[in-house]
């Protein structure tokens, strides 16, 4: 029996007008503030709230505050999700169709290369594997803090927090984390600890109802790009390579998708890519709540949580058009679009006739450079203005880094505080649900040692976080970077290198896609982390930079990285001759040979999608209705 909706959080505004969304938020925790915990989790975006989950998830004794400095959670730039946070919220969270209600489908990837005159399109695409999300941020930090309250976490909004350290030389663990570093307790600072010392944690509280400080024994820092204790650690550091990469991007309304018969399958429930010599550019298709009042909303995801918890079907869930109208929370469909570009290529002098500001400018650039995007962009999406705010375009700069120091004594830090590479396969969350599931998991051990070893045990996990995050998880996704971008400069390169990515970095199709994300998930770095990948992806890199002269490859590197390839997929399909690729990727068969003329996916898949009738939006196949709208398969 589905249980009857409660307006609780509408009624309190109303009751109560000046009530600020702060503390909405905050009267949603179970306990009241006491000014101590085991472990103050800075940040509550998507990395920190999944630490916070996974830890108390296994270890439930764990008394966990999360402070954000945000009033309430907003819009961020990160919508696409991938294999690890699917099986992270299916294994720690909740099963897929509740989330299904509040958050866009998506199943696999679509790649689109155009070449530098930006006519023929060459494309490549993986799917059918999981299922996952296309994610309105708003939506996933206040869906992520109500469950965290839910099972027991404290997640306060409108405190920013600080932190006091010892001094760095002190205190910092050496960047290859090899070397003994961590420095002897400090009864003057920080919590005072007959084993481990944290950092001092600072609070600043808009609304002055807690504390100027909370006392921890443990601290994880996931203030993200702020990089609030990282920071004190050293300046970020950048990647051997000479080129980093620049992002522009706005939101649009999909008018009338007249492409497909041009970019084959562009109104699948993917993430496409549209790729160009000098970067790529992303479109992912959302529900967005903008225009939802945040009590509503909270109201709304009380219901599915309660309902959920309460072990209600989620067949028996309303879908998501009748939630909306139950709690007045207005939803519609949008598009994420922009461009990641290196930044080592020279914009003409007249940038300024491309629009007002730099990121309109540079977005308009990519946007006319090549016909097919500026076509596709023309016909089927107009522009929404102001749609998050004041601006309409949106701007980050040299992407990728990373913090020197990542753990240290009686703290880690997780997510973009840790570092950031590039949007490309979403390694943003998917490989920072990997750090974070680790840093939960060095937890928890940290917490079960006896007292008289837990100095050397917190010691020992910092190190162990240095060298998985600092030397092995980021250095590997900075890779990846360059083998893509080095692949976007000809359609040959393009084709001969998508289907090895997916050979190396899939390999067992039937072993990596279980129902949760468990500990081994954790060096997998959405493909990245694998030995084959290192291998492969080097001897790519090998051939193909010292070549590179602003676009076009040698004809003799081509050759080389197209022999490269085809040797490295028999390879792996002789170690796998169970997988049955011809039902992932819609151009090749089961052993990754190319079949001219083979423009679908076998049957046979783990999933596909399946558009609903009704409201024209996508169910998957295991769903009799559309999860949208309610219609019947
Ligand atoms: C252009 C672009 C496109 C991207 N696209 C994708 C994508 O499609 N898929 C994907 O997986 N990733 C994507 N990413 C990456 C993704 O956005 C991030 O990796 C992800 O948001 C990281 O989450 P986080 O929790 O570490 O940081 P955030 O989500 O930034 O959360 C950090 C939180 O800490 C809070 N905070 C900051 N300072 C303090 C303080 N002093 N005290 C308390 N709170 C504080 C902030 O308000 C924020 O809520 C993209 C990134 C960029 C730049």
């Amino acid at each position: 029996m589905v249980y009857a909706p409660i307006r609780r959080f509408a009624n309190l505004r109303h009751d109560c007008p000046d009530i600020s969304d702060s503390m909405l938020l905050n009267s949603n925790n179970q306990t009241e503030f006491t000014g101590v915990a085991d472990v103050v989790v800075a940040g509550a975006g998507i990395i920190g709230l999944c630490y916070a989950i996974h830890l108390k998830n296994i270890s439930p004794h764990l008394e966990i505050n999360v402070f954000e400095k945000s009033s309430s959670p907003t819009q961020k730039i990160g919508e696409s999700t991938l294999s690890s946070f699917s099986r992270f919220v299916s294994g720690d969270i909740i099963p897929h169709d509740y989330f299904l209600r509040l958050f866009g489908l998506k199943d696999g990837l679509q790649f689109y290369c155009v070449d530098e005159r930006g006519l023929s399109v060459t494309s490549e695409d993986i799917g059918g594997l999981d299922l996952s999300f296309q994610l309105d941020r708003r939506m996933s930090e206040l869906f992520l803090t109500m469950w965290a309250q839910k099972i027991g976490i404290n997640v306060y909004h409108g405190v920013g927090t600080d932190f006091k350290v010892m001094p760095e030389d002190a205190f910092a663990i050496s960047a290859n984390g090899d070397k003994d570093g961590v420095a002897a307790p400090n009864q003057e600072i920080g919590t005072a600890m007959n084993h481990f010392t944290a950092p001092q944690v600072l609070l600043d509280d808009a609304s002055q109802s807690l504390a100027t400080s909370v006392k921890a024994k443990l601290v994880c820092d996931a203030t993200g790009f702020s990089r609030r204790l990282t920071s004190k650690f050293g300046n970020r550091e950048t990647f051997k390579g000479g080129w980093n990469c620049d992002a522009y991007w706005a939101y649009f309304q999909e008018t009338d998708v007249k492409t497909e018969d041009r970019l084959d399958h562009w109104n699948y429930p993917a993430t496409k890519h549209i790729c160009f010599p000098e970067g790529w550019g992303w479109f992912i298709k959302l529900i967005s709540w903008e225009k939802s009042p945040l009590s509503n909303l909270m109201d709304l995801i009380s219901y599915v949580i309660d309902n959920a918890k309460r072990n209600v079907s989620a067949r028996d869930i309303p879908s998501t058009t009748v939630l909306s109208e139950m709690f007045d929370c207005p939803f519609e469909f949008i598009t994420s679009i922009g461009w990641a570009v290196r930044n080592d290529h020279k914009f003409p002098d007249n940038l300024e006739e491309y629009g007002a500001t730099e990121s309109e400018r540079k977005f308009t650039y990519f946007k006319r450079k090549y016909p097919t995007l500026e076509r596709l962009m023309d016909n089927s999406y107009a522009i929404l203005p102001n749609y998050y705010g004041k601006k309409t375009y949106f701007v980050r700069k040299s992407m990728a880094f990373q913090s020197p120091v990542v753990a240290g004594d009686g703290w880690l830090a997780i997510g973009n505080s840790a570092g950031f590479t590039n949007p490309l396969i979403s390694p943003g969350i998917n490989a920072g649900i990997g750090g974070a599931f680790y840093a939960a998991m060095l937890t928890q051990e940290i917490f079960a040692a006896p007292e008289e070893s837990s100095r050397a045990v917190m010691k020992k996990s910092a190190n162990a976080f240095q060298a998985y995050h600092h030397d092995f998880m980021m250095p590997r996704l900075n890779q990846m970077n360059r083998f893509w971008y080095s692949m976007f400069r000809d359609h040959r390169l393009f084709e001969a290198m998508i289907p090895s990515f997916w050979a190396v970095g899939v390999q067992e199709i039937d072993h990596l896609y279980g129902a949760s994300f468990v500990a081994e998930d954790v060096n997998w770095v959405v493909g990245a982390g694998t030995a084959d990948f290192q291998t492969y992806s080097k001897a790519v890199l090998d051939v193909l930079e010292p070549t590179f002269d602003g676009v076009a490859p040698t004809e003799d590197a081509v050759e080389k990285v197209q022999a490269l390839s085809k040797q490295l997929r028999r390879r792996l399909h002789d170690r796998y001759p169970g997988n049955k690729w011809g039902c992932y990727l819609r151009k090749y068969d089961d052993s990754l040979r190319i079949v001219p003329g083979k423009h679908e996916r076998d049957i046979g898949g783990k999933y596909t999608c399946i558009q609903c009738v009704g409201c024209k939006y996508w169910m998957h196949n295991f769903s009799d209705f559309c999860l949208i709208c309610g219609t019947p398969k």
